[in-house]
């Protein structure tokens, strides 16, 4: 899957989990003051983060390059130096020494000896 739908899909589980927490401290802990707060501070920091995550691929996502996909020609965005295709998960690396290896997420670490 490609690196910003990944970050997406974690950001909105946060918001849920948030919310579910926040729900969970109102209707079940309703008769203990000390739990309720515990787990509405837990589920509103849980959907801050996820405001966080959501501001992170906003600044993460200028830095991407776009691209044409060589699989489906559609126009996709690569993050790193090796990403996924949005729309059909192909591969794909900026990287010239790195073409047609196997690709892994361990080629977007800086100093990576290859
Ligand atoms: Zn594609």
């Amino acid at each position: 899957m490609a690196k910003i739908n990944r970050i997406r899909t974690f950001a909105m589980a946060l918001i849920f989990i948030g919310i579910f927490i926040m729900y969970i401290a109102i209707f079940v802990f309703s008769g203990s003051p000390i739990l309720m707060s515990i787990a509405m501070i837990i589920g509103f920091l849980s959907v801050m983060s996820s405001t966080l995550v959501y501001l992170w691929i906003g600044m993460k996502s200028t830095k991407t390059v776009r691209v044409q996909c060589p699989n489906c020609e559609k126009h996709t965005k690569i993050l790193g130096r090796v990403d996924a295709c949005m729309h059909c998960n192909e591969p794909l690396t900026l990287d010239k020494e790195l073409e047609g290896k196997e690709l892994d997420a361990r080629y977007n670490r800086k100093n990576f000896q290859s």
